[in-house]
């Protein structure tokens, strides 16, 4: 059957899969939902023999209806392959009786790959299935993990180019390293100076200048986002939970039709998101727990049906968790609300007015498949340390959040559903705040110093991805004003 999208801020208008790809944000603010969760006509038993790569074909084609099983097999074949360093893409390793779903073995080391390595393929497939002729360019302001996912994903995709600024203060010195190290003849990477607000509203005004979409329609390029809120990032994040459920029913840990507790560390609510999503396709899953750090708005708001970001912003060690407006929520929100636009949109404006909003006690009742944690920075760290000194695996700051956090909802709720922890970045991405948890005191030593003892302590091979950080080139020398940003565009394309 079918499936068309339309905006949760206006239901009137539908579209395919692939113009919603294209389109990205719907033009009046709202996020593309689909008009149905269709169900996975797959017996669970059969999914246990599936590869990654077939899982993945058959979670999209129920969503990418528009698309041919040839388009979505070579997308998938082109996204899924030597870039990840496990052939299982997304392996699982057990540890103090809990599951831990590796989603960092991509080109970044971060969970954004898993999206961000199939997104360019279904993006060119979408602009060729729509008649679209023009080069896409993407455009991206990042603090850090989503513009080296978003580069490592676009670079030397045919009919695409990718220009990224970054704070040239305002990201680490290692992220720095990541970007400006990129290959790839179609990709661009420039520093900004100012702070991630400054780099963020520079490419809003990019995108909202009429007369420089003119000028790149005309040399025949076209403008598009790679943000979190692309349909064509959240469907992909549906299949690492099908394929977690077969790979726990083919090693008997699960045994068919039980239930998983899934826990996922949570900032822009997009992973967490695609397990509910699963789970509506007819994946057991039993809670949907939902783990914050000290940025706690999503765990108060799971206690109380009150959303609000009125509240200091706290630097954690899990960067990229440190998030008070959730924009995927939203998707959940207009769902609670009976698929209901205008309920939505009356939520949706008092956050933009007041900061907050409060839900009815029927769609709070509705929430009651989730669960919410949050740890703080002690905790995030006391977990890292348990974790190695009982088990020798390492976990990084931000899976440590939902280590923690489903620790004590097994303590406190005594729930004999297997868990499994998503994990969303490798500890080699953030050694720094790993070895100060796991040994504190070698605070002087440079990065590459602390990469080596990680390494040596926990057994783990140097990732491929930080190994080459070391000797690579830097290719990216470009530093700018924010005023110039729009030269730059025109530069980088040459017209
Ligand atoms: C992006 C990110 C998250 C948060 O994921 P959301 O989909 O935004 O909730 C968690 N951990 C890491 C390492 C990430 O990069």
């Amino acid at each position: 059957m079918e499936i068309r999208y339309s905006s949760t801020r206006n239901a009137s208008h539908t579209l395919t899969a692939s113009q919603a790809i294209l389109q990205g944000l719907a033009p009046d603010g709202g996020l593309y939902v689909p008009d149905h969760i269709p169900a996975l006509d797959t017996p669970l038993p059969a999914l246990s023999r599936l590869s990654y790569q077939e899982t993945a074909y058959l979670v999209m084609k129920k969503f990418f209806t528009d698309f041919t099983e040839e388009e979505l097999r070579s997308c998938i074949a082109s996204a899924y392959d030597e870039k990840f360093d496990d052939p299982a893409i997304a392996p699982i390793q057990k540890a103090d009786g809990s599951f831990y779903l590796e989603l960092f073995h991509g080109a970044t080391i971060a969970f954004k790959d898993m999206a961000l390595s199939i997104l360019p393929y279904l993006m060119t497939v979408s602009a060729r299935k729509q008649g679209e002729s023009h080069e896409i360019v993407i455009l991206t302001a990042t603090s850090g993990d989503t513009g080296k996912a978003a580069l490592a994903g676009f670079a030397d995709v045919p009919g695409t180019r990718i220009l990224v600024f970054y704070p040239k203060d305002g990201v680490s010195p290692i992220q720095e390293r990541q970007m400006v190290t990129q290959k790839g003849g179609n990709t661009c990477v420039i520093g900004i100076r100012g702070n991630f607000d400054d780099a963020q509203t520079g490419v809003k005004e990019l995108f909202a200048d009429e007369a420089l979409k003119e000028r790149l329609d005309q040399a025949g390029f076209r403008f598009s986002s790679a943000n979190s809120i692309n349909i064509g990032r959240l469907v992909p994040q549906i299949v690492y939970y099908v394929y977690a459920y077969g790979k726990l029913l083919a090693s008997g840990e699960l045994q068919e039709g039980f239930p998983m507790n899934v826990t996922v560390p949570t900032g822009n609510f997009g992973n967490i998101l695609a397990a509910y999503y699963a789970r509506e396709m007819g994946i057991p899953i039993g809670k949907l727990i939902c783990a914050s750090n000290e940025n706690k708005v999503l765990f108060d708001f799971f206690r109380t049906g009150v959303y609000d970001k009125n509240r200091d912003f706290v630097l954690t060690i899990s960067p990229s968790m440190d998030i008070l407006v959730s924009s995927n929520l939203e998707r959940l929100i207009y769902r609670l609300a009976g698929n209901d636009v205008r309920k939505n949109i009356e939520l949706m404006r008092s956050l933009g007015e007041k900061g907050s909003y409060e839900i009815s006690q029927e769609m709070l009742k509705n929430l009651s498949d989730f669960a919410g944690g949050y740890a703080t920075e002690e905790e995030t760290k006391a977990e890292i340390r348990r974790m190695y000194q009982e088990t020798g695996y390492v976990l990084d700051p931000h899976t440590a959040v939902a280590s923690s956090v489903y620790q004590r909802y097994r303590a406190d709720q005594k729930d004999p559903a297997p868990g499994l922890i998503v994990s969303t970045a490798s500890p080699f991405k953030f050694a720094r705040s790993v070895m100060e948890a796991i040994r504190p005191g070698e605070e002087e030593k440079d990065d590459f110093a602390l990469i080596e003892e990680l390494s040596a302590l926990s057994g783990v091979r140097i990732p491929k991805a930080v190994e080459e950080l070391r000797s690579a080139p830097v290719l990216h020398k470009k530093v700018i004003d924010r005023e110039e940003m729009r030269q730059a565009v025109l530069d980088f394309l040459e017209i």
